[in-house]
């Protein structure tokens, strides 16, 4: 089983529909430990990206073409910190996913490389209550799933799985990067917008492959 060109449509509009479910939420846990932005800049970005694939005249013909254009609506529709970070990672994911069709090997270097694009643009490392807490156990979680043998849609659910706990763990971490850092102790015990959004997305990720299995 590989993932394909339909399955990176499917999960762009399964992301998108998370995110405008979750615009509330979203915005609840940035007003605990940031400004209160974060549902609105995703919904806002994901409204600009569901309007250019329904655009589009001809349908994308691999992978990195539908994660290009992603990155480039969040890079110019998504302020704050969580654009140009989203967009980084799904620039880096684009670069190595020029591919109808990806395996086992090609999902886990996409992860890879959307992780390395948030770490290269935020600087940041795992336990500074930030998306990369999400995606750090989602990798590793992905590496170990196809060193066991498994396929592309259990590589995904193993990493949406990881992500979600690593999201929830970063609810007693003290946060020291991005505007979460302005409120030093007081940011513990709250979790993390952008790790909760980054776990929702993976997990749309794995929905969208467990949807073609066979
Ligand atoms: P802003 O903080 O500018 O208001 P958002 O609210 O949209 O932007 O996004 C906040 C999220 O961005 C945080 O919850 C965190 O996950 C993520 N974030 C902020 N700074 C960094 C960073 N340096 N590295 C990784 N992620 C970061
Ligand atoms: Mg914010």
């Amino acid at each position: 089983m590989r993932v394909d060109v339909t399955w990176a449509t499917a999960w762009v509009r399964g992301s998108a529909r998370t995110v405008f479910e979750h615009r509330v939420a979203h915005i609840a846990l940035d007003r605990q430990i940031g400004d209160g932005d974060h549902g609105e800049n995703l919904a806002r970005g994901f409204t600009a990206v569901l309007a250019r694939l329904d655009a589009l005249e001809t349908a994308p013909g691999d992978i990195g073409e539908v994660l290009r254009l992603v990155a480039t609506t969040l890079m110019s529709t998504v302020g704050g910190a969580a654009g140009p970070l989203y967009g980084t990672a799904y620039l880096r994911a684009a670069k190595v996913t020029g591919f109808p069709e990806l395996d086992s090997a090609g999902v886990v270097a996409m992860l890879e490389a959307g992780l390395e694009g948030i770490v290269v643009r935020g600087k940041a490392s795992p336990g500074e209550k930030t998306m990369v807490d999400a995606w750090t156990p989602a990798v590793a979680a992905a590496v170990a799933a196809a060193a066991a043998g498994a396929e592309p849609d259990g590589v995904l659910a193993a990493a949406a799985q990881a992500a979600e706990a690593g999201a929830v763990a970063t609810i007693p971490l003290l946060a020291t990067k991005g505007r979460a850092s302005y409120l030093g102790e007081r940011s513990i015990g709250h979790q993390d917008p952008g790790a909760t959004s980054s776990a929702l997305i993976l997990h749309e990720a794995a929905v969208a492959a467990a949807g073609r299995a066979g």
